[in-house]
């Protein structure tokens, strides 16, 4: 028998009838004779309602407590979804991930998984049963819950697609697969059959709100069959995998990031070692650093900016002040009204003059590009948040609509 994970999202199980739905997808990938492992994430917005919540409460909560509360929207939808299972006439049973024994780093919030237990998910497998797990948590060395971050539900059924080596793992979204650019800023974009394990991480790490990027991370090393297809309409979704078969003369999509901010230090001494001790510094903090720009230096001193997740710019800002006078710079600047928008496909690594053809959609729309940055497969410009849409616009329509 071959072994199938299906994972929901949030809206796929927003409601009852939305989770009768869900069932029945379930029921019949079960009774064509498959094994099944479902992972669902939590109801709807219950996630943000959660952290509402606890913003009411108290407005820095600690993070394990955080994990704590986040991680019951996961338990209801895997009950609630059994429930249903059960009364369809199928054997199932949900289980937490602590209750499988899904291990991972102890940082709350931000979770990697290291390690699943097979026994108990192996024991219910055996049975026949159908086997519900919550996504995005697990639990660390002390026991303790812990949440793999926002949008980590995709995470955690690729990560229990490769531990059970399962043939193959559906990410069901309310979308059907996985687009050139965000339908809903263009319109016109158009549905891919299927993309590369590379060009979907990076389109994933530059805002594409499919997938969690470190799912895609896992499915490659792995090599999970990957698969992101609707639960609402029957209809071929989008195959993520290492090679396909689409010709490379265009870019597999354009993605686009607003929830960034970038820091410039002004003023670093012009010596070897400084870039090390801010970034070493930032790391030491979990603060992840994407585009890093630094000035030519001047006679003495140079400037060095860079972008982190808006979330994490107090916390970074912070961090620099208190260390001004070991990191010798003049002051700090911050700009929170910024976004970043890519071009990604495996035909930039042979094709020079893509990256030329965006900057000019760019320069044909009169919008100014503040700092670039490239991949093997990837563009991407910094520019002012209110050009962004405008941004991605202008550049799907010169690598999608001009011939
Ligand atoms: N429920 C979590 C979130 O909203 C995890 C997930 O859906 O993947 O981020
Ligand atoms: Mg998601």
């Amino acid at each position: 028998m071959s072994l199938i994970v299906q994972k929901f999202g949030g809206s796929s199980v927003r409601d009852a009838q939305r989770i009768r739905n869900v069932a029945g997808i379930i029921a019949e990938t079960y009774l064509e004779g498959n094994d099944v492992l479902v992972v669902l994430s939590a109801q709807g917005d219950t996630t943000d309602d959660l952290i509402a919540k606890a913003e009411e409460i108290n407005s820095h909560p600690s993070k394990r407590e955080m994990d704590m509360l986040l991680s019951t929207g996961e338990q209801i939808s895997v009950a609630l979804c059994a429930m249903a299972l059960e009364s369809m006439g199928l054997p199932c049973v949900s289980l937490t991930a602590w209750q499988v024994g899904i291990q991972t780093t102890a940082v709350h919030g931000d979770a990697r998984i290291k390690r699943i237990d097979s026994e108990r998910v192996q024991a219910e497998l055996d049975q026949h049963r159908i086997v519900l797990i919550t996504g995005f948590q697990g639990m660390d060395r002390a026991g303790d819950v812990t949440t793999l971050g926002r949008g980590g539900s995709d995470t955690s059924a690729v990560a229990l697609a490769a531990a059970f080596r399962a043939k193959l793992c559906q990410i069901y979204t309310d979308v059907d697969g996985v687009y050139t650019a965000d339908p809903r800023i263009v319109p016109n974009a158009r549905h891919l059959d299927e993309i590369t394990y590379d060009e979907m991480l990076e389109l994933a790490s530059q805002g594409a709100g499919v997938l969690h990027n470190r799912s895609v991370e896992l499915a490659k090393k792995f090599r999970v069959d990957l698969e992101v297809l609707s639960s609402l309409e029957r209809k071929p979704g989008t195959k993520v995998k290492e090679v396909t078969k689409v010709e490379k003369t265009t870019i597999a999509g354009v993605a686009k990031d607003t929830s960034i901010a970038r820091i410039a230090l002004i003023g670093l001494r012009h010596n070897p070692g400084v870039a090390f001790q801010v970034f070493d510094l930032l790391s030491k903090h979990n603060i992840n650093v994407d585009l890093i720009l630094q000035s030519i230096g001047r006679e003495d001193s140079k400037d060095i900016s860079f972008t982190v997740h808006e979330k994490d710019l107090e916390d970074a800002r912070a961090i620099l002040t208190e260390n001004q006078e070991v990191l010798c710079f003049d002051h700090i600047e911050v700009d929170g009204n910024i976004g970043k928008v890519s071009i990604v496909g495996a035909g930039l690594m042979t094709n020079c003059g893509m990256a030329a053809r965006m900057f000019e959609a760019l320069y044909e729309a009169g919008i100014n590009i503040q700092m670039i940055n490239t991949s093997e497969i990837r563009v991407s410009v910094l520019l002012d948040e209110g050009d962004v849409d405008r941004a991605v616009r202008a550049i799907h329509a010169k690598f999608f609509d001009e011939i």
